[in-house]
């Protein structure tokens, strides 16, 4: 059985990774930070696409209850020799408002998610993916963490900051053949795109509209594949032409 970590998977583009992940025939580690409910329709879409899986409720920032999570399921599994193969950093959140305004406390929780997050699920699988010599580990970033945006500098900050640890781990692990890269999608339908104004957003986008989470996971299909080995170290941007 192959196993992927799908880290923020009870919605948007984390529910549409876990069942594109599940197409792939993964059964899927579905994080989450506290919304049950949409967990298990994540779940429950995973087992419709032919596999299985199981919820994991921690916040990617508590690294207690992240390792303790993710070594007891390595415990468990070590005699048939299962890992992790394919990790995706998903999990994030949006605090935005100017600098001059903005409470420190909205400035490192942006941060801590993204990057102390990366670090607490990445760093457990590490040891696993370069020992069977196969890894895929993809980060999501945004076009915020390439170009910056006003109104977001926890935001963007955190995402510039996951660029540039993938480029630097991809060095680390290339040579064991674990592949690292970063998603920077632009405006997506989910959640988290809530209460923005589309109808004026979307005339900056040359596509014309917002992307679907689909049009994301589809990206990651791509990057898990064995024909990706050799791509490592990027930014694949997902935008709809809205360039940096
Ligand atoms: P979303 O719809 O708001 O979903 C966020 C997901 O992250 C949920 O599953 C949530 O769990 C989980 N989560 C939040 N904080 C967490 C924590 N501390 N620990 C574990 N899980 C946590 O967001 P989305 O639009 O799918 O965004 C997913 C990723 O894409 C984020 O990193 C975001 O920054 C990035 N992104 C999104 C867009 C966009 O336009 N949507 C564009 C660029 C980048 P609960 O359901 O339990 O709250």
């Amino acid at each position: 059985m192959k196993y992927a970590l799908v880290t923020g998977a009870s919605r948007g583009l984390g529910r549409a990774i876990a069942v594109r992940l599940a197409q792939m025939g993964y059964n899927i580690l579905i994080n989450y930070a506290g919304n049950t409910a949409a967990a298990e329709e994540t779940l429950r879409l995973v087992r419709e696409a032919g596999t299985d899986g199981e919820l994991w409720c921690f916040d990617v920032a508590d690294r207690e209850k992240a390792t303790a999570t993710i070594q007891a399921w390595q415990e468990a599994h070590q005699d048939n020799d299962e890992y992790i193969e394919v990790c995706v950093n998903n999990a994030g959140i949006r605090r935005d408002g100017v600098m001059a305004l903005m409470p420190f406390e909205d400035y490192t929780r942006v941060i801590d998610i993204t990057l102390q997050g990366f670090f607490n699920v990445t760093q457990p699988l590490l040891p696993a993916m370069q020992f069977h010599k196969f890894g895929r580990i993809i980060n999501m970033a945004s076009v915020s963490g390439i170009k910056g945006l006003p109104g977001q500098t926890n935001y963007s900050a955190a995402k510039g900051g996951i660029i540039a640890a993938t480029k630097a781990l991809a060095q680390e692990v290339a040579k064991k053949n674990v592949t690292v890269n970063a998603l920077a999608p632009g405006f997506i339908k989910t959640d988290m795109v809530e209460g923005l104004d589309e109808a004026t957003l979307k005339k900056t986008i040359p596509a014309g509209r917002f992307g679907q989470p689909e049009e994301v996971a589809e990206a990651v299909a791509f990057l898990v594949s064995p024909m990706a080995g050799y791509v490592t170290g990027n930014v694949i941007s997902i935008n709809g032409g809205l360039y940096t």
